[in-house]
């Protein structure tokens, strides 16, 4: 995302059908297919983000969404496996 980001999280809240969850350790850690693009990838969660994907609280009115983004307050969004996201993701910017 651009440093400019401002975590709205539009651009997640309807990936849900590019994210395939293959195969989950726990809760932390999901071998991951990105289908748009064909990657497949490790997501790792951790700390204050591990605490936050394990809470749904907030996202059954975004059915749509990633299932790895999660409310971060004052409406917006954080991707809790934002050190592990896949490539699309990094080289994601909105205009
Ligand atoms: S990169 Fe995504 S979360 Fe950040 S401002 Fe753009 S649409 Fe919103
Ligand atoms: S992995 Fe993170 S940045 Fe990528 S779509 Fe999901 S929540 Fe958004």
């Amino acid at each position: 995302m651009a440093d400019s980001c401002t975590q709205c999280g539009k651009c997640c809240l309807h990936m849900k059908r590019y994210m395939l969850i293959e195969r989950s350790i726990g809760d932390s850690q999901h071998f991951c297919h990105f289908t748009l693009t064909k990657e497949r990838f490790f997501a790792r969660i951790g700390g204050e983000d591990l605490v936050r994907y394990q809470n749904r609280h907030g996202m059954n009115q975004f059915p749509d969404a990633c299932p790895f983004l999660r409310p971060a307050g004052n409406e917006s969004f954080c991707c809790t496996i934002y050190s592990s996201r896949p490539e699309h993701c990094r080289r994601f910017f909105c205009a």
